[in-house]
């Protein structure tokens, strides 16, 4: 018997007798019969609970640490963090950019020459690279 189906039995048994001095014991047993059914149903669901944050942690590191190795490759730490060097292709003066203007390819100005310069694009023209 499911734990429903016995709900359902001791309700009709309930329902078709009443409770009476005489059948009173027999409907306390199957009641508490069920409980015991409700407590280690609750109890396996625990179980099961434990077992699924145990899980859910263990990904959750796999995860943070397949965050750092991938991040930290592609990062150099030290000079460099928020301004990349760009070689002015006009005046070969040398001057740092923003990051996101370097990544973005925006034209910045020359600081010497005043002249528009596409951060990266003298790296590549000339050829001599870093
Ligand atoms: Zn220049």
């Amino acid at each position: 018997m499911t734990l429903r189906e016995k709900v359902a039995y001791i309700k009709g048994f309930i329902k078709g007798g009443g409770i009476n001095e005489e059948n009173l014991g027999q409907i306390i047993e199957l009641i508490v019969d069920a409980l015991d059914e409700v407590a280690s149903a609750i109890n396996r669901l625990e179980e099961t609970q434990l077992d699924l944050e145990e899980y859910v942690e263990s990904i959750d590191d796999d995860l943070a640490s397949l965050e750092k190795d991938l991040l930290g490759e592609e990062r150099e730490p030290g000079f460099g963090d928020d301004f990349e060097e760009v070689e002015c292709p006009h005046c070969g003066e040398m001057f740092l950019v923003p990051v996101e203007d370097f990544l973005s390819g925006e034209e910045v100005r020359c600081p010497a020459c005043g002249k528009a310069v596409v951060p990266g694009e003298g790296d590549r023209a000339n050829g001599d690279g870093k």
